[in-house]
Parts: structure tokens; sequence; C-alpha cells
């Protein structure tokens, strides 16, 4: 009985050493990949898909994102790093999703990375250039979300509305 108990647990072990090799194949190297995916700006639609729900921090990344993706001509999901400093909780953490939907740059690939900090700045870059570009809040940003806060404007309604506004108009961009 007793060598029973031991030959089973080491032949699955021996199927599980096998199955790795074989995963170890299908890896690739994103340094030399570009994506054939075509780009169009996110909708609002596909924010909402992607988050599951509206908000000013989620619509405040994508239009960082689409911003840096088409008029810095930052490419979209391979060959960029996304660098968040957010708070590490939602609502302030959901900023990190809809720089992810923005510009294709994924926790899953690994070129978006969070770094803990009490006021939003994002850094989006071009790998292997110096094109790079920093986003803000505008102190006037600020105060508009603090009025909407204040006024109990509906997360979503306020979602909404920062969506429709420019990155020009809510962030210094440097
Ligand atoms: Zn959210």
């Amino acid at each position: 009985m007793k060598t029973w108990a031991l030959f089973i647990p080491i032949t699955a072990l021996g199927l599980l050493t096998m199955t790795i090799p074989a995963s170890k194949t299908e890896t690739h190297s994103h340094t030399e990949m570009h994506s054939k995916v075509e780009f169009h700006p996110v909708t609002v639609e596909e924010l909402e898909r992607f988050h599951g729900h509206l908000g000013p921090n989620v619509a405040m990344g994508a239009r960082m994102g689409e911003h840096a993706v088409t008029v810095h001509k930052i490419p979209k999901y391979f060959g960029l790093t996304v660098v968040v400093e957010c708070p590490a909780e939602p609502p302030g953490s959901c900023i990190i999703d809809g720089l992810q939907a923005a510009t294709g740059a994924t926790m899953g690939k690994k070129n978006i990375r969070h770094v803990q900090a009490d006021e939003f700045k994002v850094t989006i870059s071009q790998n292997g250039t110096d094109n790079k570009v920093t986003y803000t809040l505008k102190s006037s940003t600020k105060e508009l979300l603090k009025k909407w806060t204040d006024e109990g404007v509906d997360v979503e309604e306020g979602g909404l509305r920062i969506f429709k506004m420019k990155a020009e108009e809510l962030f210094e961009i440097e």
C-alpha cells in the first residue's frame, strides 16, 4: 500500500514537468512586436464595457491615453511604456483602466506600471526614443471634480462630462 501511495504522486510530478517545456515554446518577445489591430479612439461604450461603469477617473485615463497616441504619436499596444502615479484604491486607481483601454498598454503585457501616489501623474513614452508626454491635473480640473462632488453629481454623469472634454482642457501636458 505504501509503495503505491508514493508511486502515484511521483508519476503525476513526472507528467507535470513534461508539460513545462511545451508551454515555453509559446512565448514570444514583445520588444519587437507591433499590433495589427486597427486604431480607433476608445468609445464611451467600450470604456464602460471594459471597466464596468463610467466615472471621472476612468474617463480621465482614456483622455490622457488617447491624446498620447493621437497627438504625440505614441505607439498603441506595443512599444510604449505607461507609468501611472495614482492612489492605491478605486476610485483614484480607476484611471489605470482608462489608460489601458485607450493605449492598449496592459497589465498582462507589463507595459503599464502603477506607482502609488496621492496626486495623479501619468507618463507615457515611446520605447527607445525620447518621445514622452506627462499629464497632471490642472487645478481647474481638481476644482471642477470637487464642485461636482459637492453638488452631488452622479459618478456616471461626471464620467460622461469628463469624457466629452478635451485633454488640453483637463491636463497640464508636458
Ligand atoms: Zn471605477
